[in-house]
């Protein structure tokens, strides 16, 4: 059962699920995809709780897809807010407005080497756009790197980057861009028994530039962790081969930091630092916020001065509201103590997790950091063949059992373990209990 929780929700007295979704299906984008095969209807969220229209609370095991780092409508953060609703909540960056700055001394402070300019914007796909327009405006190159298995965005520049066949269109779309072997020690060639697997990963980038570019290129992208990818860990050193690869080739290093920043992996506030590697651009979204649409591309002060140009601008990017809600985040991280909640937590899981696998042949392997953490399901551990139907049962059942967690991987055979940073050791055991459960089931 649920931990205790001494909170009652609103009465709800909206449209029925089946109305919203007879409304949905009527007006809005179809290309929207629904987790389970009955939707949840959620109308109410506090801290590591949701709640759907009759009341049933569920441990949110996946934070709006990592985007609910500090828990649901966490006090500070949403006064914080209303307050500057109330105050005044637009003015565009034509005018001067404390927010901006202060947010943005705020976030450089969290950031090592000489990465002290931030550009707001308002979603990864966009930060993602501007790191690649940075990068090709202070190389002069056009071509780049990034990684099969990637997700970095739905927009046309990030869709680019983007590499799996679920997330692209059959448009032109490859933008220069060009997509390294991923460093997948499970599926891979060299495998986690391998030291030197990091840096046999990071040749194919030298080979791809080589073979595959004009020699130069713009940048090189990488997420710290596969995210929707099915939570890919690299190899130790990995990065820094990367890195190394695509410096002397004159580009640029970008971190997608979307998904694995603000405390996430618990031993780093960001995920390329668990790869000690600092990049030239660090892009981010998701946990930034809380759930406001806000997003940051942070660089240093060369490269940011090859976009002062030109007027480059956007007007919501930076607006007082998110900029307020995004300094409340930064706090609550620190004053709760959430990076090291983050560690144990996740150490916990881990554990769990790993208990489990020796009792469910279904899982092939536990993978993560912190609290970003994946079970990639296999039918058979020697031939590794994805348990894409097992996954969608397990993910089903823990839905039934009080449990929300995401699903990802290349076969959707992953499930994706990213609650909000505030989850309690009693919520741990209780996701332990229902994926015991829910693997016993399928
Ligand atoms: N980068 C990563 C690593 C992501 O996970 C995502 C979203 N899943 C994006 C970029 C794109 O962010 P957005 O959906 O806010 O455009």
């Amino acid at each position: 059962t649920l931990p205790p929780f001494d909170y009652a929700p609103l009465p709800y007295t909206g449209p029925s699920p089946e109305e919203v979704l007879a409304l949905r299906k009527q007006h809005v984008s179809p290309g929207i995809f629904h987790y389970y095969k009955k939707p949840v209807m959620i109308v109410e969220g506090k801290g590591q709780y949701l709640f759907d229209e009759t009341g049933r609370r569920y441990l949110d095991g996946f934070g709006g897809i990592v985007t609910v780092s500090v828990g649901h409508c966490h006090p500070e953060v949403v006064a914080a807010a209303n307050l500057q609703n109330e105050t005044i909540n637009h003015t565009t960056t034509i005018y001067l407005h404390p927010n901006i700055a202060l947010y943005a001394q705020e976030l450089a402070a969290k950031m090592p080497g000489d990465l002290k300019v931030c550009y707001f914007v308002n979603s990864g796909s966009e930060a993602n756009d501007l790191a690649m327009l940075m990068a090709r405006a202070y190389t002069g190159n056009y071509d780049a790197i990034a990684l099969r298995n990637a997700y970095h965005g739905g927009s046309p520049s990030a869709m680019a980057l983007t590499s799996h066949h679920t997330w692209k269109f059959n448009v032109p779309h490859s933008h220069g861009v060009q997509h390294a072997r991923m460093p997948d020690t499970y599926r891979g060639p060299f495998g986690k028994d391998d030291p030197d697997a990091g840096r046999k990963y990071a040749a194919d980038i030298e080979e791809l530039i080589r073979f595959g570019s004009s020699g130069k290129i713009a940048a090189f992208i990488a997420e710290s962790i596969q995210g929707v990818g099915g939570t890919v860990v690299f190899p130790d050193g990995y990065l820094k081969h990367a890195y190394a690869h695509a410096r002397a080739a004159g580009g640029l290093c970008i971190a997608d930091e979307v998904q694995a920043g603000f405390g996430r992996t618990g031993t780093h506030f960001w995920g390329f630092e668990t790869q000690g590697v600092i990049p030239d651009i660090v892009t981010m979204a998701k946990g930034i916020g809380n759930g406001c649409p806000l997003a940051a591309v942070v660089t240093t002060p060369e490269i940011a001065q090859t976009l002062a140009t030109r007027i480059h601008f956007n007007t919501f990017g930076g607006n007082p509201v998110s900029m307020a809600q995004g300094r409340a985040v930064l706090k609550v991280i620190e004053k709760e103590g959430l990076q090291a909640n983050s560690l144990a937590i996740g150490t916990r899981l881990t554990d769990g997790f790993r208990r489990l696998a020796e009792k469910h042949s279904l899982i092939g392997e536990v993978r993560g950091l912190g609290l970003m953490l994946g079970i990639e399901l296999v039918k058979d551990r020697i031939t590794k063949e994805p348990a894409r139907e097992e996954c969608a049962e397990v993910f089903e059942r823990c839905k039934d059992l009080g449990l929300l967690i995401g699903k990802g991987g290349l076969w959707g055979n992953v499930l994706r373990i990213k609650p909000p940073m505030c989850i309690t050791a009693a919520d741990a055991d209780f996701m332990l209990e229902v994926i015991d459960e829910a693997l016993a089931s399928a």
